[in-house]
C-alpha cells in the first residue's frame, strides 16, 4: 500500500484517492503561497551572506549566532546571554501574533508560513517538475530521491551558515577543515530535513504537530476557515457534457443537451460536479467537502482548484472559500469580511504589541558597557607600613561597543586618593588603562590608596569613572572607601 492510499477519503460513498504528488493549481492563494515561499527561502539562504562592518576583531556577518562566544549579532545589535528576557519577549509576542492570526483566519500560519509547509510545497513543486520531465516510473523515483537529498544537504548547509562565517563555510566543508560541530550538524540536519520535510511531509502536519490539537480553542464563530459552501454545492453530480464553448460545444447547446440527458434534473443539481480537483490538489489529502477537519492546514489551494473549475463552468467562484460560521446560514456567494475588532482578537493583538514593544525598548536601551565592581571586604582595608590606607576592588568589564580597545579609569569624590591597577597599564596622560583585547572583556584588580594624612575613619562614598580613550565618559560606578575607626 502506498502512503497516499492511507489518505483515502470517502465522499458520497466512493473513495477519492489523492495522488502521491498533489496536482498543481493556479490562482490567488497559489500566488500568495509562492511569493511567501520565495521570500522565506531567500531569507533563510541569503541573510547569512549579508556583511556588516563592526571594526577589527569582530565578525562582519550581519546576522551570526556565535555559540562559542555566547552572543548573537544582528546587524547593529549584539545580544548576550543576559539579554534573554528580550528574546523571551519576542517569542511571547510571536506566539500571541500566532494566536491573533488563528483567531482571525484559522491555520494560515500552517498553510502559508510554517517551515514544514514551505519545504513540503517546494518539494511537491520539484516532484511535479521531475514527473513532467522524466515521466512516472522507477527512474523518476530514483531521480526524486537524489534531488531530495541535494535539497536536504543545501538546507543543512544553509542552517549551518547562521552559526559560522557563511563566506568561509563552503571552503572549510569541502577541504575537510570545518569544525566537528559543523559536520555533525550537516549530518543531523540533512537526515531530519530528508525525513521530515521531504519524506514525511504532510504526515508531520497530520500526526506529529501539536498545534492543530489546541488551535480549535482559538477559533470562534467569526473566525475565517476554509469552507465548502454545501448549500450551493449539493447535491453534487458529475457533469455529463462540457458547458463552455471553448472546451467543446456552444454553451447553450451543451446546457440543453445536459438538461435533456438528466431528464430535467439539472435545476436540482448543485454546483459541485464531484470532479475531486479540490482533493487531488490538497497537500494533506483532505476532502474539505466533509467539513472542517484537523488535517486541513488552511492553505487555500482547494479554493484555487475549485475556482478554476467554477470558471470553466461559468459559475461564480467561491464554492470553497474562507468563510465564518455564519456563512453556513447566510447562503451568499459574497465573501465575508475579516472581523478584526472582536474582543478576543483585540486582546491578542494588544498583548502581542505590548510584548514586542517591551522587547524593542529593551533592545534599544541595552547597555553597551557592562561593569561589575566587587569591593574586597576581607579585610575591608589594609594599613600600609607608611601609614597610608589601601582598599581593593575586583573589576570585571565587558562591552559590545564598536572600536573600543581600552577603558581608562579615574576616581571622583575622594581627594588625594591614588588609583593603581594590579595588571593594567597607563594612558598617555598617566590615567590607569584597562585593555579589553579581542574578547572585549577584562578582569582587573583596582587598588585605591589614601596617604597617611588624608585617612579618615568609617566609610566614604566616591565614584569610579570609566572613559573611552577619546575621553568620552562611558560609566560611573559608585562605591565606598573604608578607613580605620578612630
Ligand atoms: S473542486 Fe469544486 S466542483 Fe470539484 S469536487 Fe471539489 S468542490 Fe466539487
Ligand atoms: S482542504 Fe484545502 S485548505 Fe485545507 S489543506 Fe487541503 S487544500 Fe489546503
Amino acid at each position: 500500500m502506498s502512503w497516499s492510499e492511507t489518505l483515502d477519503l470517502r465522499t458520497s460513498g466512493r473513495v477519492v484517492v489523492r495522488p502521491d504528488i498533489p496536482h498543481g493549481v493556479s490562482g490567488r492563494y497559489r500566488r500568495i503561497k509562492t511569493a511567501l515561499n520565495v521570500a522565506m527561502l531567500a531569507i533563510f539562504f541569503c541573510v547569512p551572506w549579508l556583511r556588516w562592518d563592526r571594526g577589527p576583531h569582530l565578525p562582519d556577518q550581519a546576522v551570526l549566532i556565535d555559540l562559542p562566544g555566547r552572543r548573537l549579532f544582528a546587524f547593529g545589535l549584539e545580544f548576550w546571554p543576559q539579554d534573554l528576557p528580550i528574546a523571551v519577549g519576542v517569542l511571547v509576542g510571536a506566539a500571541l501574533l500566532l494566536f491573533y492570526a488563528t483567531t482571525l483566519a484559522g491555520r494560515i500560519w500552517c498553510g502559508f508560513a510554517c517551515p514544514q509547509t514551505v519545504w513540503s510545497d517546494l518539494l511537491f513543486s520539484v516532484d511535479r517538475m521531475i514527473a513532467r520531465v522524466a515521466g512516472r516510473g522507477p527512474g523518476e523515483r530514483r531521480l526524486r530521491v537524489v534531488v531530495w537529498f541535494a535539497i536536504a544537504l543545501s538546507t543543512a548547509s544553509g542552517f549551518a551558515a547562521w552559526f559560522n562565517d557563511a563566506t568561509e563555510l563552503p571552503g572549510l566543508i569541502v577541504s575537510g577543515t570545518a569544525t566537528p560541530g559543523v559536520y555533525a550538524s550537516l549530518v543531523i540536519l540533512t537526515g531530519t530535513t530528508f525525513t521530515l520535510a521531504l519524506y514525511a511531509r504532510e504526515r508531520v502536519c497530520l500526526h506529529m504537530c501539536p498545534w492543530p490539537r489546541f488551535q480549535a480553542a482559538l477559533l470562534d464563530r467569526d473566525s475565517l476557515v476554509v469552507t465548502y459552501q454545501e448549500w450551493r454545492g449539493e447535491p453534487r453530480g458529475k457533469a455529463r457534457v462540457p458547458l463552455r464553448p471553448d472546451i467543446g460545444e456552444p454553451g447553450l447547446v451543451a446546457l440543453a443537451r445536459q438538461a435533456s440527458d438528466l431528464g430535467g434534473q439539472l435545476a436540482e443539481r448543485g454546483d459541485c460536479i464531484d470532479c475531486t480537483r479540490c482533493v487531488t490538489a490538497c497537500p494533506t489529502g483532505v476532502d474539505i467537502r466533509n467539513g472542517l477537519q484537523m488535517g486541513c492546514i488552511g492553505c487555500g489551494l482547494c479554493i484555487d482548484a475549485c475556482d478554476q473549475v467554477m470558471s470553466r463552468l461559468e459559475r461564480p467562484a467561491g464554492l470553497i472559500q474562507f468563510d465564518n460560521e455564519a456563512g453556513l446560514t447566510r447562503r451568499s456567494v459574497e465573501k465575508p469580511p475579516v472581523s478584526w475588532r472582536r474582543p478576543k482578537a483585540l486582546v491578542f493583538a494588544g498583548a502581542a504589541l505590548a510584548a514586542l514593544s517591551i522587547s524593542a525598548y529593551g533592545a534599544a536601551t541595552m547597555p553597551g558597557l557592562l561593569v561589575h565592581l566587587d569591593p574586597q571586604r576581607n579585610p575591608p582595608f589594609v594599613l600600609m607600613s607608611d601609614g597610608s590606607v589601601r582598599n581593593d576592588y575586583a573589576l570585571r568589564i565587558s562591552h559590545r561597543l564598536a572600536r573600543l580597545d581600552g577603558v581608562s579609569i579615574r576616581i571622583d569624590g575622594l581627594d588625594g586618593a591614588k588609583l593603581t591597577l594590579s595588571a593594567g597599564t597607563e594612558s598617555a596622560s598617566g590615567t590607569p588603562l584597562v585593555g579589553l583585547g579581542r574578547d572585549r572583556s577584562a578582569d582587573e584588580r583596582l587598588l585605591v590608596t589614601l596617604p597617611r594624612g588624608l585617612s579618615f575613619g568609617g566609610r566614604r562614598p566616591f565614584d569610579f569613572v570609566l572613559s573611552s580613550q577619546d575621553g568620552r565618559e562611558l560609566a560611573r560606578v559608585p562605591s565606598y572607601f573604608w578607613g580605620p575607626e578612630r
